[in-house]
């Protein structure tokens, strides 16, 4: 579905990304973990067309949206689910995933498309005219990836879905994306919280100064003396 071939990527002068391939394939989870600062961020801007590649080439079904607008590669049926969540914190739940579901397609098909949603995040549904900056970090962070959701992405990517959340409600996170997973969506997670993303990663690459380093189904890498020393200390 998804694939880049010796992506370089960066912002003006600055190059982030050297060398960077991977694929991502319909109904995979991949990931790509790394340290602070790795490019696990500019990887996700240069697929959604907020930065230009510098050079290498991005396709998704074959076709290279290198060139392509933000919008157009919504069209596509990729969503990112940005760090941070970026909720409009005075504006309703409800607001919030309507402005999801406001790319053309998925406009007709509002009124549908929240039912289904509001049915994956049931808790999502109780919270529907509060203001979304009154909820908990935790439940900003479900409105969030139900917004993403409303979009009826193929391919949904995550970035950082746990940071800053308490280990209760990361646990919580992850069995939303799990929900996400099952539901048939194909899902791409950036993530400094590696256990759990290599454990339901069907494969997983490690970013290293703008480089894939290593890659491999995750539950392998998570055994790889490399891996295990550089981000998880023993
Ligand atoms: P983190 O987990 O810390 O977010 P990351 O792997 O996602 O790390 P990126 O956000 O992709 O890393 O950043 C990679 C490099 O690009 C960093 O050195 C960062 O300072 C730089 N960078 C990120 N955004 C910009 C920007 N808008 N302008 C210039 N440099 C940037």
């Amino acid at each position: 579905m998804l694939r880049l071939e010796g992506l370089r990527a960066g912002y003006g002068p600055v190059t982030v990304l050297q060398d960077v391939s991977l694929e991502v394939n319909a109904g995979e989870v991949v990931t790509i973990v790394g340290g602070n600062g790795a490019g696990k961020t500019t990887t996700l801007r240069a697929i959604c067309g907020l930065i230009r590649p510098q050079g290498g080439r991005i396709t998704v079904d074959g076709r290279d949206t290198s060139r392509l607008a933000p919008p157009e590669i919504v069209d596509l049926g990729i969503t990112m689910i940005p760090e941070g969540r970026q909720l409009f914190p005075f504006m309703t739940v409800r607001e919030n995933l309507m402005l999801g579901g406001f790319k053309p397609a998925a406009r007709a098909r509002i009124p549908e498309r929240l039912e289904e949603v509001l049915t994956l995040f049931p808790r999502v549904r109780e919270r529907m005219t509060q203001l979304a900056g009154s909820l908990s970090g935790g439940e900003q962070q479900m409105v969030a990836i139900a917004r993403g959701m409303m979009a009826n992405p193929r391919l949904l990517m995550f970035d950082e879905p746990s940071l800053g959340l308490a280990p209760l409600i990361v646990k919580q996170v992850f069995q939303i994306i799990d929900t996400v997973v099952a539901s048939g969506t194909t899902v791409l997670i950036v993530e400094q919280n590696i256990v759990h993303t290599l454990q339901i990663a069907t494969r997983g690459y490690v970013l290293e100064n703008g480089r894939v380093a290593m890659s491999g189904p995750g539950p392998e890498l998570l055994r790889d003396p490399h891996v295990k020393k550089a981000y998880l200390g023993v």
